[in-house]
């Protein structure tokens, strides 16, 4: 399990350092991001990290697999147990009661009495990248993982519904942690971007601890107050904006 979750990050993490800077470096330049490779020490650090938030989530894997071998619990392989359109369903069910765990576990972790424990380790990096997006202190990966092992005994899910939604959760925080704005803030993925998590939604939770705690969506840090109020008004891509830090401190300032 450990090889398996440990390469799943390392091949998605690192594919995406590889297309940011050397296969779409010079795109991304033409688009106005500008990106500096990040620091050796601080993919080290993440890196580090990573491989803790492994061993707790393949304890977590292993200790699932193990209670569904002794009947414990809810998973299912016959699709025709609860019909396909279950499947859509739990796959969406699950996506926004991990978004709201999630919200609310990490508003918690950024309690000044907390945050030292349980999430200084996913701050380090300032500017994140993508191989911050497994980089958490042990005491919050095992938080994370609890949540995983808690669906699979309390909510019936297909294993093909528990791969996707590993996969999401995997791709989607490296999308978030990209740290520049990968689509332009109009038409379309204007909407996208008001009701979901991207990159500069979590980028900017990066550089301003008070803002942006949602993981896949926006409403809870609408609803709750803490979306940043001048998060929208950035369009990108900008050629006026010389670099990511630009666009983040344009974003702050306003
Ligand atoms: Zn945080
Ligand atoms: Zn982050």
């Amino acid at each position: 399990m450990s090889g398996i979750i440990l390469g799943r990050y390392l091949t998605i993490a690192g594919g995406a350092h590889l297309l940011i800077h050397s296969l779409f470096k010079k795109f991304l330049i033409k688009q106005g991001i500008g990106i500096d490779p990040p620091a050796w020490e601080s993919i080290h650090r993440d890196i580090k990290l990573s491989i803790y938030s492994t061993l707790i989530f393949a304890f977590s894997a292993a200790f699932s697999i193990f209670q569904f071998d002794r009947g414990y619990t809810l998973l299912y392989s016959d699709i025709d147990r609860y019909g396909w359109w279950y499947l859509g369903f739990s796959f969406v069910g699950v996506l926004v009661l991990q978004d709201t765990y999630f919200y609310f576990m990490h508003r918690l972790f950024h309690h000044p009495l907390l945050f030292r424990w349980f999430h200084l380790g996913h701050h380090l990096s300032r500017q994140p990248t993508p191989w911050t997006s497994f980089a958490f202190d042990p005491a919050e990966a095992i938080f994370q993982a609890l949540f995983l092992v808690a669906i699979v005994f309390t909510i019936p899910l297909h294993f093909a519904t528990v791969i996707a939604l590993i996969m999401t959760m995997t791709i989607w925080s490296v999308f978030n942690h990209l740290g520049f704005p990968l689509f332009p803030s109009s038409g379309y993925f204007r909407w996208c971007g008001r009701w979901a998590v991207g990159p500069l939604h979590h980028s900017l939770h990066h550089h301003k601890y008070t803002k942006h705690y949602g993981l896949y969506f926006t409403f809870w840090d609408k609803l709750l107050g803490t979306e940043d109020p001048n998060y929208y008004p950035v369009d990108l891509p900008d050629k006026s904006l010389q670099s990511t830090k630009d666009v983040m401190l344009s974003s702050i300032d306003n």
